[in-house]
């Protein structure tokens, strides 16, 4: 069993995410101690235990694989020790929901790896929070897919039914996840080519009148965008209360997309200025891949090593959650990653 301490490097909920998908990848069993423990509530919360769960839903079913305690009891909310042991990933359709606004993306980034090493296409039916802080919001997956194939077959194609913002959550995302029939692409993503469109989305859902015209303002004064680049997208007044700032930088090898949240006693100038600040950081670098995306990437990177098509990637910083998703994942596979600086970024290659 492979012993994992859930407090080491970043510490918090991605560590448990990538054990669960590459356990279910590779047939090896985990046990996680200290999990979250650097996360001011630590433990598996609601959008963890649903990860947890959906994990155990994919992987056979119960007898063949458990989640459990130090004790051997099913794991619950606030319980900081996991054993995991998996059983065979099925393809199929499967429902999940979180159950509150916690990230249904985050359930995704759970599943879809040992789904697309599955046999056979399958579908999820996803609920939850679609748009939330300190998580990919469905905009950034969806329009990032091609990049986790190698800018090839997209592996997995995502349906927005209905957005779902914190507090009230209630979003439903349909995902079809095709493997590949070939095996996964090397990841090779050294330059970003030429810019070929930039945007902002202001998506919002029962809030004062002007919020997204005074987001939209910032992003026009601070980038000298048009209002051909600036999106005004009101929707269904019980898609909320919600909203969501949302830039997309498109070039020729690389989109990023970056996102800001409204929230209770912060002004829309301020969110605004959130993406604002993320669009000029990468503006001001050359390297394509921006810093949620570099840890992103790891995973099927590392898959497609395993087939011996070795890959690389210059992200325009290495963060702890990326250092922290490659130790994850060195403990599964037999991988390593290694880093070199490069104009101000960081170059992240994959050694089998
Ligand atoms: P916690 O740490 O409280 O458990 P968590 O479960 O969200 O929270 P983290 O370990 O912080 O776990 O992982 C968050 C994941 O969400 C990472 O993969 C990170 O790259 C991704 N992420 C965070 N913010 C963004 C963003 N703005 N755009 C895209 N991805 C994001």
């Amino acid at each position: 069993m492979i012993e994992l301490d859930g407090s080491q490097g970043e510490g918090g909920g991605q560590i448990l995410r990538t054990a669960l998908a590459l356990s279910l990848v590779t047939g090896k069993a985990f046990r996680m101690d200290n999990i979250r423990a650097k996360r001011p509530k630590p433990g598996l919360m609601r959008q963890h235990l649903a990860c947890v769960n959906a994990a155990v839903a994919v992987g056979g079913g119960a007898g063949q694989i458990s989640a459990v305690n130090s004790a051997g009891e099913a794991v619950r909310i606030g319980e900081t020790t996991l054993l995991f042991t998996p059983g065979e990933v099925r393809a199929g359709d499967y429902e999940f929901a979180v159950g509150s606004a916690g990230s249904c993306m985050l359930v995704l980034q759970t599943v879809l790896w040992p789904l697309l090493h599955a046999k056979a296409a399958s579908t999820l039916l996803l609920s939850g929070g679609t748009h939330n802080p300190m998580a990919p919001s469905c905009s950034f997956l969806t329009l990032l897919a091609p990049y986790f194939a190698g800018n090839r077959q997209v592996l997995f194609e995502i349906e927005l039914r209905r957005h779902g913002f914190y507090p009230a959550g209630g979003g439903e995302v349909r995902v079809r996840l095709s493997p590949p029939a070939q095996g996964f692409a090397p990841i090779d993503l050294m330059e970003r080519g030429e810019l070929l469109e930039s945007y902002a989305e202001c998506l919002h859902a029962g809030l004062p009148k002007g919020v997204a015209e005074r987001e939209l303002a910032v992003l026009r004064q601070g980038l000298g965008w048009d209002e051909s680049r600036l999106r005004n997208r009101g929707l269904r007044s019980n898609e909320g209360p919600g909203n969501a700032l949302v830039a997309v930088l498109r070039y020729e090898h690389i989109t990023e997309v970056f996102a800001a949240y409204g929230e209770k006693s912060v002004s829309a100038e301020q969110v605004a200025r959130r993406v604002l600040q993320e669009v000029k950081d990468y503006l001001s670098h050359q390297a394509p891949v921006g810093p949620h995306l570099a840890d992103q990437l790891m995973i099927p990177m590392a898959l497609a090593g395993l087939q011996g098509k070795v890959g690389r990637y210059w992200a325009t910083e290495l963060t702890e959650h990326t250092r922290t998703n490659a130790r994850t994942i060195e403990a599964f596979l037999p991988v390593k990653f290694s880093y070199e600086p490069c104009d101000g970024g960081t170059v992240i290659s994959l050694q089998v």
